[in-house]
C-alpha cells in the first residue's frame, strides 16, 4: 500500500478537510507510488487521515478525494462523486433558458483537479491534474454514462497543467466530435460557443449572473463594454435596451465573434462600435478625447497568476478602474470584476479604493457580485472563490460647503 506519512504538526488543515497536502509537509512516502497513484495519507503518528492521488513533481503533491478509510476510489467512487455534482445543478437542468453551465467545479465539489462545463449536448472536460489524468478514461465512460451527451471533447490546455508535469491535450473523449461553433442559450439568449478553440472550455460561464445584473441598469444608457470577449455582456445590455454600446477588446477575433452573437439576438444595430485595442491604452485616448458613457464594464483577464504577481495585478487594476471612473458622466455606474483568486474581495475593494482617490470621484458599491451557482464556494476550501465584482455609483465630489473659501 502506498502511504504518505506527514511531519508532526502538518495535519492540522487536513483534518479541516482543507483538500491539498504540500510537498514540504511530507515526511515520507512508502510503496511503490507510480505515477497519480491514490495513497493513504497519515499523521505522524500513524493515524489514518485521508486518501488521495500523489503528485511528486506537483507542490501540492497529495490532493484528498475522501476523508473516510472505508472509502476506496473506485469506478463506483468517481460514478458517485460525479453524481453529486450533476445533482447540485438540477436547477440549471429543469431551467429551460439556459443550457451551457458547469457541472464540476473541481475541489468545491470533492473532484479535485476535475472541471467539467455542459454546452448544450456536448460535453467539455478540463484535467488540470495528474490524478485526473489517471482516472480519465473512467470519468469520461461515467459521464457519457450518466448524461448521454453527443460528444465529450476535453480542453485540457490550461497552463496550471505545466506545474503537474502535464502536456496540454485536446480532443474527442467519447462520442462526436463538437462543431466550430455550439449555439448554446443562457438566460433566454444565445451565444456561440466555441468549444474548440475558445478561452477556458469555450465560453465565461461564471459571469451568466453578472451580465444579468450589470444589464438591469444599462436601458437606455451609453455602454462601454471593456475586455468584452465574445460580447456576453453587450448581448445582455442590448437586450434592455442600451443606447449605444462600444466593446474594446486586444483580439479582433473575439469583437467579430462580439458582433456576430448581437446578430444571433436580432441585434442588428448600427450605433454599437468594435474597437480592436489595449484597454490600458484606449481607455486612456477616450479620457484624451472626453469621451463619457453611463455604464463602464471591466472584466480583465487574471492578472495574478502567482503570490508574486499580486502587487503588479493591483496596479493594473487600479489604472484600469481609475480610468473607467474618470470616463463616466456624473452619476454613472462602474462594473468591475477580478477573476484573479489570488487578490481578494476586501484587497479588490482597497484597490477601487485607491482608484477613487486618485481619479478624484466619491464611489459608492450599489452591488456585491460573485461567481455563478454552479461554480460554487467550498468553506473548507477558500481557494475555489476567484470571481468577485462590484457594481457602483460614481460621483463627482460636490464642494457645497459654505464655509469654503470664505475668510
Ligand atoms: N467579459 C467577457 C470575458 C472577458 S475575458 C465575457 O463576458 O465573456 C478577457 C478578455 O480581455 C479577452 O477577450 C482578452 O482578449 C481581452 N484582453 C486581454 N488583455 C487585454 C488588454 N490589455 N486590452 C484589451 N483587451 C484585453
Amino acid at each position: 500500500m502506498d502511504v504518505i506519512r506527514l511531519k508532526p504538526g502538518k495535519d492540522k488543515a487536513i483534518r479541516n478537510r482543507h483538500p491539498w497536502i504540500f510537498s514540504g509537509a511530507i515526511a515520507k512516502a512508502e510503496g511503490r507510488l507510480d505515477p497519480g497513484a491514490i495513497v493513504e495519507v497519515r499523521a505522524s503518528s500513524g493515524e489514518f487521515l485521508a486518501r488521495g492521488y500523489y503528485n511528486p513533481r506537483s507542490q501540492i503533491a497529495v490532493r484528498v478525494l475522501a476523508w473516510e478509510p472505508s472509502v476506496e476510489i473506485t469506478p463506483a467512487f468517481w460514478q458517485s462523486r460525479l453524481q453529486a455534482a450533476i445533482a447540485r445543478r438540477q436547477a440549471f437542468a429543469e431551467n429551460p433558458k439556459t443550457n451551457a453551465y458547469r457541472l464540476v467545479h473541481a475541489e468545491a465539489d470533492g473532484l479535485p483537479g476535475l472541471i467539467v462545463d455542459r454546452y448544450d449536448e456536448w460535453l467539455v472536460l478540463q484535467s488540470l491534474t495528474l490524478g485526473i489524468e489517471v482516472s480519465k478514461p473512467v470519468i469520461s465512460d461515467i459521464l457519457a454514462d450518466l448524461l448521454k451527451p453527443r460528444g465529450i471533447y476535453e480542453r485540457s490546455d490550461a497552463n496550471v497543467r505545466a506545474h503537474e508535469g502535464l502536456e496540454p491535450m485536446t480532443g474527442v473523449l467519447a462520442g462526436a466530435a463538437p462543431p466550430k461553433s455550439v449555439v448554446i442559450q443562457e438566460n433566454g439568449l444565445r451565444f456561440h460557443a466555441d468549444i474548440l478553440r475558445g478561452h477556458k472550455t469555450g465560453f465565461y460561464l461564471d459571469q451568466r449572473d453578472n451580465r444579468r445584473r450589470v444589464a438591469n441598469y444599462c436601458r437606455g444608457k451609453d455602454v462601454l463594454n471593456a475586455f468584452s470577449y465574445t460580447g456576453g455582456f453587450a448581448v445582455y445590455a442590448a437586450a434592455q435596451g442600451a443606447s449605444r454600446i462600444v466593446n474594446l477588446d486586444s483580439s479582433a477575433e473575439a469583437l467579430q465573434a462580439a458582433a456576430e452573437n448581437m446578430r444571433l439576438n436580432g441585434f442588428n444595430r448600427e450605433e454599437d462600435e468594435y474597437v480592436e485595442g489595449n484597454a490600458f491604452q484606449v481607455l486612456r485616448r477616450f479620457r484624451d478625447q472626453g469621451r463619457e458613457f453611463d455604464v463602464v464594464i471591466l472584466d480583465p483577464p487574471k492578472f495574478a497568476f502567482s503570490r508574486a504577481q499580486v502587487r503588479s495585478a493591483t496596479r493594473g487594476y487600479k489604472d484600469i478602474n481609475m480610468l473607467g471612473m474618470r470616463l463616466l458622466r456624473p452619476g454613472g455606474l462602474l462594473c468591475t470584476f477580478s477573476c484573479s483568486g489570488l487578490v481578494s474581495r476586501d484587497l479588490f475593494q482597497k484597490v477601487l479604493f485607491g482608484a477613487s482617490v486618485d481619479a478624484g470621484r466619491q464611489v459608492r458599491i450599489v452591488e456585491s457580485l460573485g461567481q455563478g451557482a454552479d461554480h460554487p464556494i467550498l468553506l473548507t476550501f477558500p481557494e475555489s472563490a476567484y470571481l468577485k465584482g462590484f457594481i457602483c455609483q460614481v460621483e463627482k465630489y460636490a464642494y457645497t460647503c459654505a464655509a469654503e473659501g470664505n475668510p
